[in-house]
């Protein structure tokens, strides 16, 4: 089915501009909005109608994608009276953006209730895979609005319908905490390595062709940590947002997740240390500054 012609989208940052122009490039109709003038005037430039208001941008569409940081923000947007006045019975609110797969759920029984059908679609990938349509999209909802969204959302990337809605809340949450706990490890081990002679580049060599690899030794470390740059455009304080909403989903399901939160403690006292925008490969930098200090 591809009756989804027309899309808003609320939230223009690091992931929800180049989202926005791809699917303008893919031939579909964007319009959106962000509290910063300054993203709505880049959708411009790069292809879509800038909205005066989340209502503006929802009116008419077929879809309406969140790109927003978190839940809390999810919860104050879709609150608007006027936006809610907007949504009509055959649009669909897409959540793309990592929020608490719980809060998700009660969400999308509260618009239910008005006949709007919530589905989310977090992604993995970061900026880079915005870009290039390579995304991982991780959606839940009911399958037929998952089957109505992937022609539009196939233009970012490959779809995998994760299960009911907040499925895919859940398993980005999960995923961001295995590879936040990947970065860490792999800081502590090639800074361990560097101190005893090793090159970090030829260790990175090694590792990633043994069982040590991940996206932190076959992409974090090679393109953002070793030329000193820390532009991954994922801040560390949103990444720090989504593993504690992965314990915190541990905890309400009884599930003992004690490497997990002690992983959180470690990037906790990184995030308090360093600048509220810091990139969240900047915790490299972090320990290798810090482990300088203990010596
Ligand atoms: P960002 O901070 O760059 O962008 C968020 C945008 O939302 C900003 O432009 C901000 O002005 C806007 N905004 C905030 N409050 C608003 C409101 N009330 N109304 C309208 N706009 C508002 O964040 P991002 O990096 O684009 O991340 C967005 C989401 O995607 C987050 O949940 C993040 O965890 C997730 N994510 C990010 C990446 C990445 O690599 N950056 C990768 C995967 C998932």
């Amino acid at each position: 089915m591809n009756d989804i012609t027309s899309i808003g989208i609320i939230g223009l940052g690091n992931m929800g501009l180049p989202i926005a122009t791809r699917l303008a490039a893919a031939g579909y109709t964007v319009t959106g909005f962000d509290v910063a003038e300054a993203a709505r005037a880049r959708l411009v430039e790069h292809g879509g109608r800038a909205a005066d208001t989340p209502a503006d941008a929802a009116a008419g569409a077929d879809a309406l994608i969140l790109m927003l940081p978190d839940s809390t923000i999810v919860s104050q947007v879709m609150s608007d009276a006027a936006l809610r006045a907007t949504l009509s019975r055959n649009q669909l609110v897409v959540d793309m953006g990592s929020s608490e797969p719980v809060r998700t759920r009660s969400l999308a029984a509260e618009l239910d209730a008005d006949g709007v059908a919530l589905v989310d679609a977090p992604v993995s990938g970061g900026v880079s895979g915005a870009t290039a349509g390579t995304l991982t999209i991780m959606v839940g909802g009911a399958a037929r609005n998952v089957e109505r969204l992937t022609p539009a959302l196939s233009a970012l990337g490959r779809v995998r319908h994760a299960g009911p809605v907040g499925s895919g809340h859940a398993i980005k949450a999960l995923n961001n905490l295995i590879s936040a706990t990947h970065l860490w490890v792999t800081s502590e081990a090639i800074l361990t390595g560097e101190k005893f002679g090793l090159r970090p580049e030829v260790m990175l060599e090694i590792i990633n062709g043994s069982s040590g690899r991940s996206g932190s030794s076959e992409n974090k470390w090679p393109n953002f940590i070793l030329p000193g740059t820390f532009d991954s455009g994922f801040a560390l304080r949103l990444m720090l947002k989504d593993m504690k909403t992965a314990t915190a989903l541990a905890e309400q399901l009884g599930m003992p997740i004690e490497l997990g939160e002690a992983a959180v403690a470690e990037w906790t006292r990184a995030a308090e240390a360093m600048a509220p925008a810091a990139d969240h490969t900047e915790v490299a930098r972090y320990l290798a500054q810090e482990s300088a200090v203990r010596m």
